[in-house]
């Protein structure tokens, strides 16, 4: 025969069309494990620094693909977020995470004057740019009967910098009374001095920063801090994982930290086992 096997073009052809035909399969498979009910949320505790307590939750989506076991979010997000599936999928996390927290305040109700837990969602860049985004939180506040200020929206810094469209849709969402959060910041290349014109009410200093040993970090996060509470911004700490960690942001008068110092990401009935300990002390 004349040919010694396939061509170069050829190879590469078989290659791109076996991973886009792959990426529908998963695009199929999570909207199909949306409507199947395999998704489903996990809670890690956000702790007030100075006093310990739990002032709040993120929930963070879990997804058990049948015959793949759990498939970890960064590894099925991206795909959504790649068509509006990720709008349906944030749809669902809002609807969860509000009737979620609906049960826990009927079910723990907190002692009066105490604070009561925020929930905070993750919603992605492109929903935040779709108009259908202030209708969905509108919907699910009304379906839980959450007090809005409780609810608490995660968005992206490049999310804010790129679209127009999301900053008008979030100018929408803190009308309704809901409280946004910067999430991962420092990935992005916001200034601190940009902080100043942000709709936002929290900034979450990623995990980067607080884990880095690198020289000048430490310094860089207690910059952050200041900057941020100058501007009446609250200050989350992500990925606390060192008792040093948590020390150094206490004396840097950081408000919250998250990590699996404190709390890994718990089950929904581990999170509601430990409202229900915190209520009862
Ligand atoms: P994120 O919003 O920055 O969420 C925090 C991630 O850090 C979570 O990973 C959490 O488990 C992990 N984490 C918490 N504490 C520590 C720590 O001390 N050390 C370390 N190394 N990691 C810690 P997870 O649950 O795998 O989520 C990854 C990302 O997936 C999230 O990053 C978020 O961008 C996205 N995501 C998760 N759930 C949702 C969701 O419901 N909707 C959307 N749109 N995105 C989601
Ligand atoms: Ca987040
Ligand atoms: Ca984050
Ligand atoms: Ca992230």
């Amino acid at each position: 025969a004349k040919r010694q096997g396939r061509s170069r073009a050829e190879v590469f052809d078989d290659v791109l069309r076996a991973q886009l035909a792959e990426r529908a399969e998963l695009e199929a498979a999570i909207a199909a494990g949306l409507t199947n009910g395999e998704m489903e949320l996990h809670y890690q505790p956000v702790v007030d620094v100075a006093d310990d307590r739990v002032s709040g939750y993120e929930a963070l989506i879990r997804w058990q693909r049948p015959g793949h076991g759990w498939v970890a979010p960064d590894d099925f997000i991206p795909v959504a977020e790649a068509s509006s599936l990720i709008c349906d999928l944030d749809r669902w996390v809002l609807h969860e995470a509000t009737r979620q927290l609906a049960e826990w305040r009927r079910v723990h109700p907190a002692a009066p004057d105490t604070p009561e837990p925020t929930m905070a969602v993750n919603i992605s860049g492109r929903h935040l740019a779709d108009r259908s985004v202030v209708q969905d939180v509108a919907d699910v506040l009304a379906a839980s009967g959450l007090p809005p200020a409780l609810l608490v929206l995660e968005v992206t810094e490049t999310v804010l910098v790129d679209a127009p469209a999301a900053l008008d849709n979030l100018a929408a969402l803190r009308a309704l009374g809901t409280s946004v959060a910067i999430d991962d910041f420092g990935t992005g290349y916001t200034s601190i001095g940009q902080l100043r014109h942000m709709p936002v009410d929290t900034l979450k200093i990623d995990r980067s920063f607080i884990g880095s040993a690198e020289p000048g970090h430490e310094e860089l996060v207690a910059l952050i801090i200041r900057a941020a509470h100058t501007f009446g911004l609250t200050v989350v700490a992500e990925g606390v994982e060192e008792p040093a960690q948590l020390v150094r942001l206490l004396a840097d008068g950081c408000d919250h930290a998250q990590g699996y110092l404190l709390h890994r990401p718990l089950t929904a009935a581990d999170a509601g086992a430990l409202l229900a300990r915190v209520r009862s002390t």
